[in-house]
């Protein structure tokens, strides 16, 4: 498929960021976001809307935080996207899981356009060896079987589990994120995106990203040489990352990520939200289904990469 596409207003490449709410604070969140909205950006800010009962092993603010709230209810009204990060910062039941969404919904005014898994909730969907198939599964299993002794078991899509919401996921979340790649144009890595799995029918879309998880990964994914390849090759990316793990430190931006963010926002980029993004390549491009053969490439590639780049929470 071709990665080629014609972005709006004369727009040479897009770009746009989903942070995960691990380590949120209210102060990492009000810095960080009150710099993105003045260089123009429009992103998409992934929450918690309830407050676990038991301890994560990751956590962070959650909606029932009242300032944090405030402040998101804010972002929300400047244009940002708010996404969904689980119910909570653990293991969720399907009741959990359905108040959760209400409480989404009734905070925002509508159901979550995008999700991603939490790594360490039980109750994800098709994540762990559920998003790999055939030879690929086995050697992660294998891979898995070495590092810690068993197979990891999220339920997610499994009807007969108390922690299934694969119907919920259906009918109300249009995008789900899954690989992570080693490229700032996450289109060109996974050109078939959003695409709809028909092995993962709880799925509606699925979504790629582009590996940026910490600040030191974020920051050498931007940096300009990548910014003007992406633009001459209008692209586009979304970053998935942790904006409270390193970005901001005694209330200040880190220098580095602030003057890269400066630089590509004074570019001729298109800065959208995740899901505007993804509608528009959707309503230029049509659905598209992943075949076989494209799903097994993509797997191939995100376990490499995975193997190679990454430490464990993407
Ligand atoms: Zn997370």
């Amino acid at each position: 498929m071709n990665s080629k596409i014609e972005w709006p207003d004369g727009k040479q490449f897009a770009f746009t960021i989903f942070d995960d709410p691990d380590w949120d604070t209210v102060e990492n969140v009000a810095a960080m976001y009150s710099f993105l909205g003045d260089i123009g950006l429009r992103t998409t800010k992934a929450v918690w809307p309830v407050r676990g009962n038991g301890t994560p092993k990751v956590g962070g603010a959650t909606c029932e935080d009242e300032p944090y709230l405030k402040c998101i209810l804010n972002l929300k009204e400047q244009g940002f996207e708010i996404a969904l990060h689980n119910a909570t910062y653990h293991t969720s039941t399907r009741e959990q899981t359905t108040r959760g969404l209400e409480i989404f919904r009734r905070l925002f005014g509508h159901d979550p356009y995008s999700m991603a898994n939490h790594a360490d909730c039980r109750e994800n969907i098709y994540w762990g060896r559920a998003r790999l198939s055939g030879r690929t599964q086995v050697v992660y299993d294998l891979l898995r079987l070495i590092k810690n002794g068993r197979h990891d078991e999220f339920q997610g899509h499994i009807e007969a589990s108390p922690l299934f919401w694969g119907d919920l996921c259906r009918d109300k979340i249009k995008y789900v994120r899954n690989f992570i790649f080693g490229d700032l144009n996450t289109l060109k890595v996974c050109p078939v995106m959003p695409y709809h799995d028909p092995a993962r029918p709880y799925v509606n879309y699925w979504f790629a990203s582009s590996e940026g998880a910490t600040l030191e990964s974020f920051n050498a994914m931007l940096t300009e040489d990548n910014q003007d390849k992406l633009m001459r090759e209008g692209g586009a990316c979304i970053m998935y990352t942790h904006f409270a793990k390193g970005f901001v430190g005694s209330g200040k931006l880190n220098r580095r990520f602030k003057s890269l963010l400066e630089r590509l926002s004074s570019m001729n980029g298109w800065f959208v939200p995740v899901h505007t993004l993804l509608d528009f390549i959707l309503q230029v491009r049509g659905v598209a289904s992943i075949t076989q053969v494209e799903r097994n490439d993509l797997e191939r590639r995100w376990l490499w990469h995975k193997l190679l780049h990454t430490r464990g929470r993407s």
